[in-house]
């Protein structure tokens, strides 16, 4: 158990000091008002951890909620952007997404072309909002994207819309992930210097954790015969620049993008002569083309996750970055050992 000060009892004189402001901040549209009035309804048993005025973060997608919410623990009000079940290339802000962003305090977006829409987003916040924003991906070192191969041999106006000249997906690597959770953690001081040391305090911890992971994925992916994954969007480039793997994709960098046969029958090719033996798909996408491609090689499929959201169901049942990142370095052994 952590007591951080935020559970010290409070004396009532302070309480009733802080009820007001929670007040004042529930009118202000900022916190919600079952806060405040759950402590004006007097002396709480010592259990119920007493409102703090939070600092307010809005995150635009999964991984960096949770390095936020980690990170910023019992500090922060975390709110992200593209919610469960969606996938975030297909995503798009509403006006209200603006204006959760407009009232908030920190805006944490990952950059590198993820969110094609931050430029004309952070232009329309309102005009009175104090908002910092930040790019997480800062200090990685970006993977330029690939071009396909026969450029002119077919029409691209389907993929220029979503066209991404850099590879957005750092966060799928522990090692890159590492320079997320340092960014995150900055920002948070940044916009609240009087929380610095808590921050500091759930960042070391966290990077314990994320160190683990960065080392069980050296040593296991550094152990397994078969380097060749074949994935169904290539959302694992820096995994395997950071892991000493070969990604083979289905489709591009973005999983609207329509693979012809000619290339599904190209990579059947590859599969079997590379003695692949999973065709990996991800929960967030269909999964016909890995399917497709598993029977056309006649291997079998297995999941391998771009940690780019979470279904509704792992939301639900508690499941996080830090498991479904051990459930796929799991999947990654058993399929290429
Ligand atoms: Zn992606």
């Amino acid at each position: 158990m952590k007591l951080s000060h935020s559970q010290r009892p409070f004396r009532p004189i302070a309480a009733a000091m802080l009820s007001a402001m929670l007040v004042i901040a529930g009118c202000a549209g900022n916190n919600n008002g079952n806060a405040a009035a759950n402590n004006t309804a007097g002396n709480q048993p010592a259990s119920a951890a007493p409102e703090v005025q939070k600092l307010s973060v809005v995150t635009s997608f999964y991984p960096l909620y949770y390095l936020t919410s980690e990170i910023g623990g019992e500090h922060v009000e975390v709110t992200n952007l593209i919610s469960s079940g969606v996938e975030p290339h297909d995503w798009t802000p509403k006006s209200q997404d603006l204006n959760k962003a407009s009232k908030a305090e920190l805006f944490l977006y990952h950059g590198a072309g993820l969110e094609t829409w931050v430029e004309d987003f952070t232009k329309g916040l309102s005009g009175d909002s104090a908002v910092m924003v930040k790019a997480m991906s800062e200090g990685i070192d970006l993977i330029e994207g690939e071009e396909d191969e026969d450029e002119d041999s077919h029409d691209h106006s389907h993929e220029d819309e979503h066209h991404h000249a850099i590879d957005p997906h750092t966060w799928v690597s522990p090692k890159s992930v590492l320079v997320l959770a340092q960014n995150v953690k900055n920002s948070l001081i940044a916009a609240d210097a009087d929380n610095a040391a808590v921050y500091e305090q759930n960042y070391t911890a966290l990077h314990g954790k994320l160190t683990t992971l960065d080392k069980d994925y050296a040593e296991k992916l550094g152990a397994v015969k078969q380097k060749n994954i074949v994935v169904s969007h290539e959302a694992f480039g820096y995994l395997a620049r950071d892991y000493g793997l070969n990604q083979v994709s289905i489709m591009g960098l973005n999983p609207d993008a329509e693979p012809r046969a000619q290339d599904i029958l190209k990579i059947a090719k590859f599969v079997k002569e590379n003695d692949v033996k999973y065709i990996f798909f991800e929960e967030l996408v269909s999964d016909q083309l890995a399917v497709m491609l598993a029977n056309e090689a006649k291997v079998e499929t297995m999941v391998l996750n771009p940690l780019e959201g979470l279904t509704k169901e792992q939301e639900k049942a508690g499941i996080t970055y830090l498991n479904l990142m051990q459930s796929n370095l799991q999947n990654l052994v058993q399929a290429l050992q």
